[in-house]
């Protein structure tokens, strides 16, 4: 395979230097290893999949100054520097006209994304490691989660020790913890929004966890028990719809949310709270799926008016104000209160 990481670690005057200096003078992914107690063994930390989630690699530079005592041979892939660097660093995602680097794991396609991708899976089916987790931020402000497709007692360990809330989904998009197996259990850990200075030491925190603590998976360790929620919905806009983000409905959208819709993430909602306003389409702008199958509209949410109201109580998280990511990923992710959507939908 032509693609090639850079395993050097920045020198001391590239540290002082500072992150975004040593950011811009990267060719292309790194891969960079520290040595463990037990160099037979392995743990790998994936970040920067998407360019403008900078929590993990923050954490990594901050953790450069004084190198945690690893348990075990410690490999960091720093993945999508070249998006990262794009209009003066940490702003894109993804490259604009390519891919989405997240989205091409274990998938086949054409490009340089696809490649880097099957680079990283190779690499880490190759070291065999005991754990992988990969770090990001979510689009808006908000407070960490994990995110698996398994849950597993092993997973749960991996997420006590980045954070309090766990969720396990069944949509399939393409990303790297899709990799997930028996063996080798992969997380992704939200770190919050990648503005929040929160997110930063959350990734520092866990990191210092995840890198030194022998055993890893055995035993939960969490302060708190984890908060699990189970198959969240994902909620988009209809292909061709149109978001906007206002306090009054605006004309020619087919959803308008509040600015300050983020503050909603993670906290319980009452049935009959108000979402925002829809337009001429109503309802039927929306389109849910949750891995599963597709939840009806109706069973999660209603109209009252142009309103777009929750139809039981219910927990929304992911929430973006970023409309280009409302569009091209989703608007939110939600979990209703009992009875369950499923249960609902076929009674
Ligand atoms: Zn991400």
């Amino acid at each position: 395979m032509s693609l090639q990481f850079n395993t050097d670690w920045p020198t001391a005057e590239e540290w002082e230097r500072g992150l975004m200096e040593w950011l811009h003078q990267q060719a292309g992914p790194s891969w960079l290893t520290w040595p463990g107690r037990d160099p037979s063994r392995h743990r790998v930390v994936v970040t920067l999949l998407h360019g403008n989630e900078p929590s993990g690699l923050k954490a990594l530079w901050q953790l450069m100054a004084d190198p945690p005592s690893c348990a075990v041979t410690s490999h960091f892939c720093i993945a999508n520097l070249k998006s990262a660097q794009l209009e003066g660093g940490f702003v894109h995602r993804y490259r604009p006209g390519h891919p989405d680097l997240n989205r091409c794991f274990g998938r086949a396609g054409q490009g340089e994304e696809y490649e880097l991708a099957a680079a990283i899976e190779a690499r880490i089916q190759a070291l065999q490691p005991e754990a992988v987790v990969d770090l990001h931020n979510t689009s808006g402000s908000g407070p960490s989660f994990a995110v698996t497709i398994a849950d597993t007692p092993a997973h749960r360990a991996l997420a006590e020790r980045f954070t309090e809330r766990l969720l396990r989904t069944r949509v399939r998009l393409g990303a790297l913890m899709e990799l997930t197996t028996p063996q080798c259990p992969i997380i992704t850990i939200e770190c919050g929004g990648a503005m929040d200075p929160a997110s930063d030491e959350v990734a520092r925190a866990g990191l210092q966890r995840f890198l030194s603590e022998a055993p890893l998976l055995d035993e939960e360790q969490g302060d708190w028990p984890l908060d699990l929620l189970f198959d969240p919905v994902r909620v988009q806009l209809v292909p061709g719809g149109q978001i906007g983000y206002a306090y009054t409905p605006l004309a020619e959208r087919d959803l308008v949310l509040p600015p300050d819709i983020e503050r909603l993430n993670f906290g319980w909602l009452e049935a009959d709270t108000t979402l925002g306003w829809l337009g001429e389409r109503g309802l039927e702008a929306l389109r849910l799926s949750d891995g599963i199958g597709r939840p009806e509209v109706d069973a999660l949410f209603y109209q009252e008016g142009n309103e777009l109201r929750l139809r039981r109580p219910s927990k929304l998280f992911m929430i973006t104000t970023d409309p280009g990511i409302a569009l091209s990923d989703c608007l939110f992710y939600m979990v209703a209160a009992e009875p369950s959507v499923k249960n609902y939908a076929s009674d």
